[in-house]
């Protein structure tokens, strides 16, 4: 393996209980030693994880001591709401947001936030901050579970690009090619900013199918296949899992990918596993 010079980040999610967000920081702490460019913390759609997300990027960024970006979603939150939040990050010395519109948990009824997509978000942290945060955003290259078609997604990602996004990180896929193709479509629309692939470890096959059916996100079927043959077996599923995401990280960053952001799960071990492999 040809070892990156590509920069890495890792992504958490906010828990609810004190032994959940213990494992959290005891991941940070390993994960911190491979020199991330930044750490990102998720944020639930409609407020529900406000303080934790808050809590919860300022004990990253000033105790573990990696710079930590927010995630902030506009469906169920109110301008004022997000102004707050901004103003607190802000002057916590937060210089990075991950712009998205988000998924309302189910039962939180219909959207009421009074910002609709992702695009409207960029335009009201850059009238409310200026160039203050470094802004990332989503992009979908095997298109959003919810758009029209391909096109609308692309213009909508472009649209969104335009309004003062830096960068983007994508959602998992295991087909490097969509990546190629999204990115060769995206510069052709004359938007040049960074496109991060956002690399799912593999470790658990039921769990993985039900997120990847909900994000659209589609599990070639030699893979499914294989881990379906393993059943229990996790060491199997764990050390397949490695090469194969190993193997696709390794073409992305081949091909030009500018960096990679693992999805943790709030575990080292398996985004670990592979950083390790390409460093080589
Ligand atoms: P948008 O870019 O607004 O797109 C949503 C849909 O609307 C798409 O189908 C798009 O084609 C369409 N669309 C976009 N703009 C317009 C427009 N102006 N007019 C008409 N249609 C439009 N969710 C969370 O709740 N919390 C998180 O912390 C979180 N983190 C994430 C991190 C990453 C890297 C990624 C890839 C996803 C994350 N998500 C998170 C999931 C994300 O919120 C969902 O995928 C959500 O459904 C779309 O968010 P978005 O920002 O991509 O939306």
């Amino acid at each position: 393996m040809t070892s990156p010079s590509a920069p890495v980040s890792f992504e958490f999610f906010p828990t609810k209980t004190d032994a959940g967000h213990a494992k959290l920081i005891a991941a940070a702490h390993v994960l911190a030693g491979e020199n991330p460019e930044f750490f990102s913390v998720t944020y639930g759609a409609g407020g529900s994880t406000r303080d934790r997300t808050l809590n919860t990027v300022l004990q990253l960024d000033q105790e573990v001591k990696v710079p930590t970006a927010p995630h902030l979603s506009c469906v169920g939150d109110s301008k004022e709401d997000l102004r707050s939040l901004l103003q607190q990050y802000r002057e916590s010395g937060i210089q990075r947001i991950v712009a998205l519109r988000g998924d309302l948990p189910s039962g939180m009824g219909q959207a009421s936030g009074e910002l609709r997509y992702a695009n409207e978000l960029v335009e009201f942290i850059r009238a409310e901050t200026g160039d203050h945060f470094t802004i990332e955003v989503a992009a979908y290259p095997e298109a959003h579970p919810q758009a029209r078609n391909y096109e609308q997604d692309l213009t909508n990602f472009v649209r969104k690009a335009r309004a003062g996004a830096d960068s983007a990180i994508t959602q998992y896929f295991f087909n490097a090619d969509c990546y190629f193709h999204f990115v060769e479509r995206v510069r052709k629309a004359g938007v040049d900013i960074p496109i991060i692939p956002g690399i799912m470890p593999i470790t658990n096959y039921s769990k993985l199918a039900r997120f990847s059916d909900a994000c659209g996100a589609e599990i070639p079927r030699w893979i499914r296949k294989q881990l379906e043959a393993y059943g229990d077996d996790s060491d199997s599923i764990a050390a397949f899992g490695t090469d194969v995401i190993t193997d696709m990280c390794q073409r992305l960053l081949d091909g030009g990918a500018p960096g990679l952001h693992f999805y943790t799960l709030n575990q080292a071990e398996a985004s670990l596993a592979v950083w390790r492999n390409l460093r080589g």
